[in-house]
């Protein structure tokens, strides 16, 4: 056949290859094994469809949803490949599979559990294969975020075809999972090929809450274009999305438990408008096509660094200035502490290094795109010019007395009261309750002098609670983590960041 430059042109209409895409082709050309990690919208179907067609035989796509699947095949079929789905709700199986051995298939899909079976086997036995491609491949490593046991169960079938190339690609995966994916899939280290993760046009920051609803409502005020805000809940999108409807801007919600004509109307209203905000959850924006989107906010903890860069990803796709705003409060790592020990103690080692991850990136004063991308693998500048601490660098101040004092106040009062209550008393607040409870009486009552000090109560508290010095009960009471010891034995110090203060802008703000 012809060369895989002029196939590009001719089948797919494109004038040249895209980042990596050329390397990863011509590996996959050559025969090689290899995982390709680029971001989403880098281009990776291209990089196991342009084989498909140039090589004989028929590439075996795994992936691991339907609805997917059905989306790739509309598109492979769009451009004149021969494409068929092998899924439960494929009516045409049969037909599908005498395409299949008939030579009539440059692309077969396939999910992972029929992959893994004797049947499937049988029949591939029986056709031609040019290449196996296993899509989202980080779901094959406990230490990705997304692991389905399903994949683990490939390895069997791709050994069994040893001579058949195989492409494993992942929008997603650290360094840590990387590697875990080419063991599995009997990958060889140098068949490693990582796009570029930067996305200089978007600028990062990170506060923490103060009130959420307030703090997006200034976002918006400052961007003028279409927006995504990321809420935990649907309960969560539904009010935030009134409570900013309140800025004038129109305003949408998206969940899983809309109906489906007011979810797709909503998405396609988003779609067609240029200053619109979608108030979300992490379900919205998988496989929308939105170049034009100017900010994504977080309106708490993302699940991972990698879900992080995903979901903040969707803006600026065009290329021009967006945002990427994420409000993080220390609820939610104590949440996510308490998740972490219903999963099986087998993913627990994974799930505690991204908390952790997400811990450093959101309390680092150094740059965050150079932790971002360093998580990737990629080096950076240390200083990008285009996040909040590159362009305001916080100042750091010791709050370790502060820290040993909120933590003797959390002993004396018994691990049981919350942060407000807490302050109160170190800041020496009389009150019906703390005369009840006795606890005037204490050494530690009153014992934050100046306004100063009792500014870093809050900010303290939140970092205890980050490191882990401190844990929440499910009524909010505070008590201590591993980590409170050594900070009250002075081994231990606690360095707060404070951000550069910055004038509220009130323009068409919403509450307050
Ligand atoms: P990914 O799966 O990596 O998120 P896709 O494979 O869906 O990305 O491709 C993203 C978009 O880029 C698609 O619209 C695709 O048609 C387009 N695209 C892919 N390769 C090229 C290329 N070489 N030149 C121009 N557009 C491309
Ligand atoms: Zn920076």
């Amino acid at each position: 056949m012809t060369d895989p430059v002029s196939v590009l042109h001719s089948t797919f209409g494109f004038p040249a290859f895209r980042g990596v895409q050329e390397s990863v082709v011509s590996r996959v050309l050559a025969g090689e094994r290899t995982l390709a990690v680029m971001p989403t919208g880098a281009g990776k179907s291209l990089c196991y469809q342009l084989p498909a067609v140039m090589l004989e035989g028929t590439c075996v796509v795994v992936s691991p949803l339907i609805a997917l699947m059905h989306d790739q095949l509309r598109a492979a079929e769009a451009v004149g490949i021969r494409a068929a789905t092998l899924t439960s709700v494929d009516e045409n199986r049969a037909e599908t599979r005498g395409r299949f051995l008939d030579g009539e298939l440059d692309l077969l899909y396939v999910a992972p559990e029929r992959a893994s079976g004797s049947d499937f086997r049988d029949l591939l036995e029986r056709g031609k294969l040019s290449l196996f491609a296993i899509d989202e491949a980080h779901c094959v490593s406990e230490w990705g975020h997304d692991f389905r046991p399903d994949y683990r169960l490939l390895r069997p079938l791709l050994d069994r075809f040893p001579d058949v190339p195989r492409l494993a690609l992942t929008a997603t995966a650290d360094t840590h999972t990387r590697a875990d994916i080419l063991d599995q899939l009997g990958i060889p280290k140098d068949g490693l090929i990582v796009a570029g993760f930067d996305r200089p046009n978007i600028r990062y920051a990170i506060s923490a809450k103060d009130n959420t609803t307030r703090q997006i409502a200034d976002l918006i005020a400052e961007q003028p274009g279409p927006g995504i805000v990321y809420a935990q809940t649907r309960a969560a999108t539904e009010k935030l999305a009134e409570a900013l409807a309140k800025t004038g801007r129109p305003t949408r919600a998206y969940h899983a438990g809309l109906e489906p004509p007011i979810r797709a109307k909503n998405q396609a209203d988003f779609v067609a408008s240029e200053d619109m905000v979608i108030v979300a959850t992490v379900a919205f924006g998988m496989g929308i096509d939105k170049p034009d989107v100017r900010f994504v906010a977080h309106a708490g903890l993302p699940k991972s660094i990698e879900a992080y860069y995903q979901e903040t990803g969707r803006a600026g796709r065009d290329g021009d200035p967006a945002v990427a705003h994420l409000f993080w409060g220390a609820e939610d790592f104590a949440k996510a502490r308490q998740r972490m020990n219903e999963v099986e103690t087998a993913r627990q080692p994974g799930e505690r290094a991204r908390l952790s991850a997400l811990g450093a990136l959101v309390e680092t004063a150094g740059c965050r795109r150079k932790l971002l991308l360093a998580h990737f693998g990629d080096d950076a500048p240390d200083n990008c010019g285009n996040c909040d601490n590159c362009l305001n660098p916080p100042a750091a101040t010791d709050a370790t007395t502060v820290a040993q004092k909120f933590l003797s106040a959390v002993f004396r009062t018994g691990q049981s009261f919350g942060v407000g209550y807490i302050e109160s008393i170190l800041t020496g607040q009389s009150s019906e309750r703390s005369l009840m409870n006795g606890h005037e009486a204490l050494s530690v009552f009153g014992i934050v002098d100046g306004a100063e000090e009792a500014a870093l109560i809050k900010p303290v508290a939140r970092a205890l609670l980050l490191k882990d010095a401190l844990r929440a009960n499910d009524f909010g009471g505070l008590e201590f983590g591993p980590a409170a010891k050594a900070l009250l034995k002075g081994e231990a110090e606690l360095s707060l960041i404070v951000p550069p203060k910055r004038e509220r802008r009130r323009r068409g703000s919403a509450g307050g």
